[in-house]
């Protein structure tokens, strides 16, 4: 995972609302299964590149694309948290056209809370207002942690973040927002004073309904996320960074069934127990391999044998293993869209 997260930064240098199970089944836009492709499009070269390959991707039979873009946005009501190289409004209006010409869906992916550094770069939100950080002071150049995260309980974080997606929707002309979630491992910390000595999944569950209300309450938009931090670690043997061993997974009862969960697994494995786990409870479910053709394709037909009309298709990670113009060839990719056709 961590050299995922690597690669990504490479690449980036970038209420609970009721369920409604019979609108969840006819997702809006596509009623298809879904192909879909995940990529770091946070910077002018990458979306360019992205905006020459979507024909091709189409052709394969792609038809939702997933675009990480983070800061790698000139954000309007947050210019100072743009990264070096973001890209404007006219690069993703070209990518839009391009998408809608192919009848590919064009979803937009803005990390909320954790992945807010790397290494010992930390992200644009905590530079610019390190009185968000969950963890402030702590962990000089970020030794000894993973990712920074946001504190889920600061009054003022939620502006920012909101004003951040409103833009990322209007731009995109989104009809659904990834809220990212994974590897969240710094939260309820006692460097907090507002968190320290709260239950995890509760601080976790408000902030993903938090997000939730902002995006399908107000936007009345769909809200995808990964699904890591709500799989017992205890319960199913993924580990802690494919499930969650930090008190947070029992977030997954707390949260609307109406959020499409993006299961994340990497590696061969003789199952995939989340993805029944998830659909059992009610969730939609899109499986989400990575560069590991063998793992792809077992991770494809377990899907296919244990889904239902909730669980949508399946979603191909990237993160840097493969050049953005080269991912046409990519066997994953090319094994999963067509398994889904
Ligand atoms: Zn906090």
């Amino acid at each position: 995972m961590k050299i995922k997260c690597v690669l990504l930064i490479i690449c980036l240098l970038s209420t609970a609302v009721q369920a409604n199970d019979k609108s969840a089944v006819s997702a809006r836009g596509i009623k298809e299964p879904w192909r879909g492709v995940h990529l770091g499009i946070g910077n002018k070269k990458a979306v360019e590149q992205l905006t020459s390959v979507v024909p091709r991707l189409a052709g394969l039979g792609v038809n939702v694309i997933v675009g990480e873009i983070n800061y790698g946005y000139q954000y309007k009501s947050h210019p100072e948290l743009a990264r070096d190289n973001a890209c404007n409004a006219k690069q993703i209006k070209n990518l839009l056209a391009v998408c809608r010409r192919h009848r590919v869906r064009l979803i937009p992916q803005f990390q909320c809370l954790g992945h807010q550094s790397w290494s010992k770069n930390t992200a644009p939100l905590l530079i610019n207002y390190p009185e968000f950080d969950e963890t402030p002071g702590k962990y000089p150049d970020n030794e000894g942690i993973y990712c920074r995260s946001w504190c889920p309980l600061h009054p003022e974080v939620n502006k920012v973040a909101f004003a951040l997606m409103d833009e990322l929707i209007e731009v995109f002309e989104a009809d659904a927002l990834h809220v990212g979630l994974d590897e969240v491992f710094l939260i309820g910390e006692d460097a907090c004073t507002r968190c320290k000595g709260k239950d995890k999944a509760t601080l976790f569950a408000k902030a993903v309904n938090d997000y939730y209300k902002h995006i399908a309450g107000k936007h009345k938009i769909e809200m995808l996320m990964w699904g890591d931090r709500l799989i017992d670690a205890k319960i199913i043997n993924y580990g802690k960074w494919e499930a969650s061993a930090n008190d947070t997974a029992k977030a997954v009862d707390l949260i609307s069934k109406n959020i499409i969960i993006c299961d994340w697994h990497y590696e061969l494995r003789k199952e995939y127990e989340s993805v029944p786990m998830f659909l059992k409870k009610g969730f939609r479910v899109w499986p989400s391999s990575w560069k590991k053709t063998d793992a792809a394709m077992a991770f494809v037909d377990y899907s296919k044998r244990h889904g239902n009309a909730r669980m949508l298709g399946h979603l191909n990670t990237t993160w840097g293993a493969v050049k953005i113009n080269e991912l046409p060839t990519f066997k994953p990719l090319r094994y999963a869209t067509e398994s889904f056709k």
